[in-house]
């Protein structure tokens, strides 16, 4: 697979880019990092004809691709700097992955499905994407060994804030997660652990996603029962 150069259709990706700031999704540098990523890229064959809708999708495995303004949103909310160092939980397509190695400067991504890893690998590493490390394990226990983290990002929702993946935050770093107890009750939260060690917690409002499965997260059985 060799897709260097790739470029999106201008049309449908001028739409897409709209509706998301439409949503309120104003940082200049996050609606770049977008245009410069074909979202179809990410889809299967398939679901490519609804690559630049605002609408999540569904990426195999029963898990999903999320709308393009929630993306933004996730990424604005990190207040990434080109410097930064990030750790993302949740690789599934490597859309989002896609965007944040065009804004930071390292993006340590971690999967539980191995199946997912590997083709969000293929398709970053074709596009020229290379700025990133993904790993197939529990995503709620962080990346140790590569700690601390400028922000961390989490796409599938737990019931609380893993408390793993605060202690590998740097001082002022941001951690961006779902956090409730079911799909129709999960809000956005942002973590800002400050220089004292205090963590002030914002909530951005309501989101689903699929479930954060793991230590620090929900049971397998539990998340199923959540699904259906
Ligand atoms: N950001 C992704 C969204 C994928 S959906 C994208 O752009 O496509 C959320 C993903 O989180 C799923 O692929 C799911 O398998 C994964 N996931 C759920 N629990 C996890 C955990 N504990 N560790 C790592 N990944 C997890």
């Amino acid at each position: 697979m060799h897709l260097r150069g790739f470029k999106p259709n201008a049309l449908r990706m001028q739409r897409m880019l709209a509706s998301v700031k439409a949503a309120g999704v104003a940082d200049l540098q996050v609606l770049q990092a977008m245009a410069e990523v074909p979202r179809e890229v990410f889809l299967a064959p398939t679901q490519a004809v609804h690559a630049y809708d605002d609408i999540c999708l569904p990426i195999g495995e029963m898990q999903t691709i999320s709308m393009p303004k929630v993306v933004a949103r996730m990424t604005e909310l990190l207040e990434v700097k080109s410097d930064a160092k990030l750790l993302e939980i949740g690789t599934g397509c490597g859309y989002q992955t896609a965007i944040l190695c065009k804004l930071a400067r390292r993006v340590f991504t971690v999967e539980r499905l191995e199946n997912l890893s590997k083709n969000a690998v293929l398709r970053l590493q074709a596009l020229g994407i290379n700025n990133f490390s993904a790993k197939v394990a529990d995503g709620t226990l962080g990346w140790d060994i590569q700690a601390p983290f400028d922000g961390i990002i989490v796409t599938a929702a737990g019931d609380k804030v893993p408390d793993a993946l605060v202690k590998q935050l740097k001082d002022n770093g941001k951690l961006v997660i779902p956090v409730g107890p079911n799909e129709q009750s999960q809000r956005l939260l942002r973590v800002t652990k400050m220089a004292d060690n205090r963590l002030v917690t914002e909530d951005f409002g309501p989101v689903a996603f699929v479930p954060l499965i793991g230590e620090q997260g929900v049971e397998k059985v539990k998340a199923s029962r959540r699904i259906g």
